[in-house]
């Protein structure tokens, strides 16, 4: 398409009037309050990121002001003034970016006395007027300090702290914010609307994040999609602008979960290699974790642990800090997120259910609870009981209870360790006794506090719906277990 055919977007949706300056409103309000008011000041100071209107604002002030018959503080659009307002000759534009202005600040010195020739006011608008070098500074400011009445200055720049303190103190100053999402997004509707370009929710999404709050960004960004006559989707822009899509983001996380460290990795070295600026990813995947966070607590996510997502967003976050400084950042997030697997930080809460026990008492209270019923804790309870009176060597039978039991294990408390233990090493005699009581069982004994945590992490799993796996026990002694070991070695002698 030819230039004169194709108007870019940012061009042609350029606002006419302070009601269509987007996202700016308390500023907008003000100013045209000012000019209804006749309130207005001779100094300005527009402040603000690129994109967001400053400079826009300082041409329809500058038309509202020569206008001959403002309407509540808008420019008619009609009058003589409002019609050649781009040709006035008493609209003065000076772009400090150039020559650092001392040209043209010289001239302004010299002309600014002289009447305006067609309008009620002469307006300087000079933007990137930080760019002004110290000479032109000083220029500007005789002028300011006696500023005849026909003058209006206009000064727009994106850093205002390079401006001298005097001359600042001069203007008054507006701060122009980034366009809040919201306002971008209805505009952005808007435009798509008006001129039928079809594009997604997620794709506008995705372009105000590309825009980071600038409206000729994401203009510019909506004028190049629209180029092409297919739907624009979050993923043609990703593609288009080498950006991670959610979906990829979605792909990556499906692998942590599935601890496919291998996959994890190829997935971020893609990124990588497709040139990913890695801040832009760690942010990315910061938003994605944050939507994650959000349906964890309320409760539509069961996939993730809401602690863990957590760890993983403050280490990406420390990360995202450091990328400053530090040239290795994707060695770092993909550091970071094999850590955080290797934690299975990541990963769903996995059941308090031992799959790779360190000992046999571990692997008998799993295998009892595997198919634990009360019929069998009824049957042992009763035949534990009958035994009360017996003695089985130095154990004292009544020092026990049978807790939990299933047809083939039984769980025994006790109050005290050392018993648990004479217990623990006596077991074979335990299991041969019931044996003769025709009752063919494993035991184990655990102190009552053990069994307090152990019955309510057992509560936990059945009301999460985990299920129990039947673990084989490997051919050793109970008392081969290392706690047993410790605590027999000391306690041998006291014991016997
Ligand atoms: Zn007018």
């Amino acid at each position: 398409m030819s230039e004169t055919a194709y108007k870019v977007l940012y061009r042609k949706y350029r606002p006419n009037n302070f009601s269509e300056v987007v996202g700016q409103d308390t500023i907008t309000e003000t100013l045209k309050a000012s000019i209804k008011n006749k309130t207005f000041a001779h100094a300005y100071v527009f402040t603000g990121p690129r994109g967001t209107g400053k400079t826009s604002t300082a041409k329809i002030m500058a038309k509202a002001l020569n206008c001959e018959n403002p309407i509540d503080g808008e420019p008619c659009g009609k009058c003589r003034c409002c019609q050649d307002f781009t040709t006035s000759p008493d609209i003065i534009e000076i772009d400090a970016a150039s020559n650092n202005g001392v040209d043209e600040i010289r001239e302004l010195r010299n002309n600014v006395m002289l009447s305006p020739g067609e309008s009620k006011y002469k307006i300087y608008i000079i933007d990137e007027v930080h760019m002004l070098s110290a000479g032109a500074f000083n220029a500007l400011l005789k002028t300011l300090e006696e500023p005849p009445e026909h003058a209006v200055f206009i000064l727009a720049t994106t850093e205002v702290y390079k401006i001298p303190i005097t001359i600042l103190s001069r203007c008054q100053r507006y701060d122009f914010k980034k366009i809040s999402k919201q306002d971008m997004l209805s505009h952005l509707k808007d435009i798509c609307f008006k001129e039928k370009i079809s594009c997604d929710e997620a794709a506008l999404d995705e372009i105000y994040e590309l825009s980071d709050g600038c409206l000729r960004d994401a203009l510019s960004i909506l004028d190049q999609l629209s180029k092409g006559d297919k739907k624009i989707t979050s993923e043609n822009i990703a593609e288009r602008y080498n950006l991670v899509s959610d979906k990829k983001i979605d792909e990556l996380f499906k692998k942590i979960v599935k601890s496919n460290s291998e996959e994890v990795i190829n997935i971020l070295n893609q990124f990588q290699d497709n040139g990913m600026n890695p801040q832009k990813l760690i942010k990315k995947i910061l938003k994605f974790l944050e939507k994650k966070c959000i349906e964890i607590k309320s409760g539509v996510n069961k996939e993730f642990s809401f602690i863990k997502v957590k760890k993983l967003m403050i280490a990406l976050n420390d990360i995202y800090i450091d990328a400053r400084i530090n040239d290795n950042v994707y060695s770092m997030v993909i550091l970071a997120i094999l850590d955080l697997m290797n934690d299975q930080v990541i990963e769903k809460d996995k059941p308090d259910i031992k799959t790779n026990p360190l000992s046999i008492i571990d692997i008998r209270i799993n295998n009892c609870f595997e198919s634990a019923d009360k019929e069998s804790l009824q049957k042992i309870t009763a035949l534990w009981n009958s035994l009360l009176k017996d003695k089985l060597s130095e154990l004292d039978v009544s020092e026990y209870k049978p807790v939990a039991s299933s047809n083939k294990h039984v769980i025994f408390t006790s109050e005290d360790e050392s018993l648990v233990n004479l217990f623990n090493m006596k077991s074979e005699d335990v299991e041969k006794m019931l044996k003769k009581a025709k009752m063919q069982v494993k035991v184990v004994a655990i102190t009552e506090s053990r069994w307090k945590d152990e019955k309510e992490k057992y509560k936990v799993n059945v009301k999460k719906g985990y299920k129990y796996k039947y673990i084989e026990e490997p051919e050793k002694k109970i008392t081969d277990d290392a706690e047993i070991k410790e605590l027999f070695e000391d306690k041998l002698i006291e014991v016997s």
